[in-house]
């Protein structure tokens, strides 16, 4: 074979290669020429190799099956792992290169080896390289189910598991001297019946202070590196290597009902329970800044803020268009399981573009009112100054967004929107939140989403919209207690866990509101909020959540509230941050009303809770249990361990995509 017939060859080996690719992944529409010029430059380069290497390498075999090996089957080897969680950072993507190398080199000494041996020879090698490309797509499915029972289930260790009802009730963030200010001013009628009839202290959080490694704490009874979530990019419910209470409930046959508990996504089926899972969980967009903060759209060309700001464009007079970025596709190839890791890779960096969706919107302004259209909605939104719209639903490949805008001003001077960050429909959930039931369906309402994480609340930023963003954040409780409503209303389940989010979220931004005195100046767009207090509408809100759950819990049932960790002004940032005493109350039968307080770690909260119950520790646990707070219980003899999942090698590791990373920004846990 002449050199250049080898290389032409070459570059039809790599543009199939690339077409292959291209096909798996029709639906997400990638760019055909990078796809086929990518593959096309790899095959040459390696047969650039083979001809270097001497003539056993020349015939068409080698090139062949080392692109095949390579290119083919080992990107879609490698892709589950990634999925699952085996893999990811850079050591994962390094490994993908070593895979590809040594596949690539297997397939071109096997090709060599064709070259010089007989017609079996042959038959056998591309039988071979066929069986691995079907085992990666069986792969595929199997280690996608593995990814989501991986998570460890809980033994049974006694015949009679105690019978009585345990609800346990999240307050994220509080802290006694918020809660006792407030109780002294007369508010919070909810809790502070609770403090009068049981008993309280502090609890200490854990390091590093973020609710989902606290909560995981709080809720298993062990430390951070104990239960395995131990930062933000490892908060998926997927590194956990203990079981969490309500496993313990479901391995001995007791239902539970768990709602918003944060680190509990991607929510592993458990027995005899639901659980709708908390934060982090994927957004619908990527990308922008503060993915879960929306954005302004103006007709002022001058206009900048903290948030992204896009002019309007104007098509006539009092007619503009909005264009708003809705979602990338959903990286699911046409064919389940024959994924490719690296292309996954650089759509997810942005490095090779995909298809997304996009809202088109007519804008059209009528003295002063502003009619939104477009062919997908239903019907116009017509909103005057200060209105936000109802939720309303568009369409995307493979789920709906719903997207809501505020109208900032409407005016002869300027036209600005705020739109709000588009989020996934409960109904059709790109990233399914809920275990436990056949159809979710009943737990969300159609005229408001149920929404896991809400709007950023770094938005507040933006004097623009501040006061919007206090609203948006405390609005996504009704939703939250709506599902549970619905939960609880077909009887009290033998345990019940639910965590109020809603106070830290707005303690973060709008501290300064609460407690101005601990500023020195505050930055300006605090002026925007004029006279309101969002904390203390929150924890009004959070008291009357309290009160409407306890309104379903029996008389004989142990009541037990945490919180993951205190709060506190943060002068330097101008918002409010974490601060390590945070707050437990316990009350029920078993509970003395003692005013003794007594300390302990979120760790020791579940050994605490088990004691006040009648159950036995396990000798396992990080923490220890505090008899004291329900001193007439007497413990059953400690069990070794409640873990019956074989110990971690802790290779294990799921971090959190770039979604949830962009999420965690515009919530702004990290930089
Ligand atoms: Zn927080």
């Amino acid at each position: 074979m002449g050199l250049l017939k080898r290389f032409a060859l070459a570059v039809g080996v790599g543009f199939a290669v690339g077409v292959i690719w291209l096909l798996a992944y029709t639906p997400v529409a990638l760019p055909l020429l990078p796809l086929l010029l990518g593959h096309a430059l790899i095959a040459v380069v390696l047969q650039t190799v083979l001809v270097v290497l001497g003539p056993r390498f020349r015939g068409p075999s080698p090139l062949l099956l080392g692109m095949f090996l390579g290119f083919v089957v080992v990107p879609a080897w490698m892709a589950p792992f990634h999925d699952g969680g085996f893999l990811g950072g850079a050591e994962g993507y390094a490994l993908d290169a070593l895979a590809v190398v040594l596949a690539g080199l297997f397939g071109v000494f096997a090709g060599a080896g064709i070259s010089a041996g007989g017609v079996w020879l042959k038959r056998c090698v591309v039988l071979i390289a066929v069986l691995l490309l079907g085992l990666a797509g069986s792969g595929y499915a199997t280690l996608s189910s593995f990814g989501a029972s991986l998570q460890p289930r809980a033994v049974q260790v006694m015949d009679d598991w105690p019978d009585t009802p345990v609800a346990v009730i999240g307050l994220d963030g509080a802290d006694w001297r918020l809660i006792d200010d407030l109780i002294a001013a007369g508010e919070l009628p909810n809790l502070a019946g609770l403090i009068e009839q049981g008993r309280r202290g502090v609890l200490r959080s854990v390091e590093p202070m973020y609710s989902p490694v606290v909560w995981s704490s709080i809720f298993s009874g062990h430390y951070p590196e104990g239960h395995g979530l131990v930062d933000w990019y490892r908060a998926d419910a997927r590194n956990r290597k203990v079981p969490m209470l309500w496993d313990l409930y479901g391995a001995h046959g007791r239902r539970s009902v768990t709602v918003n508990v944060p680190g509990s996504w991607p929510a592993a089926p458990i027995e005899n329970g639901v659980l709708v899972a908390g934060f982090p969980i994927p957004g619908l967009v990527t990308g922008a800044r503060g993915q879960m903060a929306g954005f302004v759209a103006t007709t002022d060309p001058d206009e900048q803020g903290f948030l992204t700001t896009e002019y309007l464009v104007e098509q006539a007079p009092d007619r503009w268009t909005l264009d708003v970025g809705l979602a990338l596709p959903n990286l699911r190839p046409r064919m389940s399981g024959f994924k490719h890791a690296l292309l996954d890779l650089f759509v997810r960096k942005q490095m090779l573009a995909v298809k997304g969706t996009r809202l088109e919107l007519d804008v059209e302004r009528t003295g002063d009112r502003v009619t939104l259209t477009s062919p997908t909605l239903n019907e116009p939104i017509v909103l005057s100054e200060g209105d936000v719209s109802p939720w309303f639903r568009v369409p995307l490949d493979d789920t709906d967004a719903r997207l809501r805008i505020h109208a900032i001003e409407v005016s002869d001077a300027r036209l600005a929107l705020y739109v709000l960050p588009p989020m996934q429909t409960p109904e059709r959930p790109r990233y399914p939140f809920v275990t436990g039931m056949d159809d979710p369906s009943p737990l969300f309402r159609e005229s408001s989403p149920y929404i896991v994480e809400g709007l950023g609340w770094i938005a507040h930023k933006d004097e623009r919209v501040i006061d919007v963003v206090a609203d948006e954040i405390l609005d996504g409780v009704t939703e939250h207690l709506y599902a549970s409503e619905v939960l609880l209303r077909s009887g009290f389940p033998d345990l019940f866990s639910y965590i109020i989010t809603v106070t830290d979220r707005i303690q973060h931004p709008f501290w300064p509101a609460y407690e101005p005195g601990a500023y020195s100046a505050l930055p300006a767009y605090y002026a925007s909020l004029g006279d309101r207090d969002p904390v203390l509408e929150s924890w009004q809100l959070a008291d009357e959540v309290l009160g409407t759950l306890l309104s379903y819990v029996p008389d004989s049932a142990l009541i037990m509230l945490a919180s993951d960790h205190g709060f506190l002004a943060d002068a330097e940032a101008g918002d409010g941050d974490h601060r390590s005493d945070g707050i437990w109350l316990a009350k029920g039968p078993m509970i003395p009303t003692d005013a003794r307080e007594i300390e302990m770690g979120a760790a020791d909260f579940m050994p605490t809770l088990l004691h006040c119950i009648g159950a036995p520790q396990a000798q396992d646990f990080g923490g220890v249990s505090h008899p004291d707070v329900c001193p007439t219980v007497a413990s059953p003899d400690p069990v070794e361990t409640y873990n019956g999942s074989p110990p971690s090698s802790g290779a294990t590791e799921a971090l959190i995509d770039s979604s949830r990373e962009e999420q965690l920004r515009s919530l702004g846990y990290v930089d």
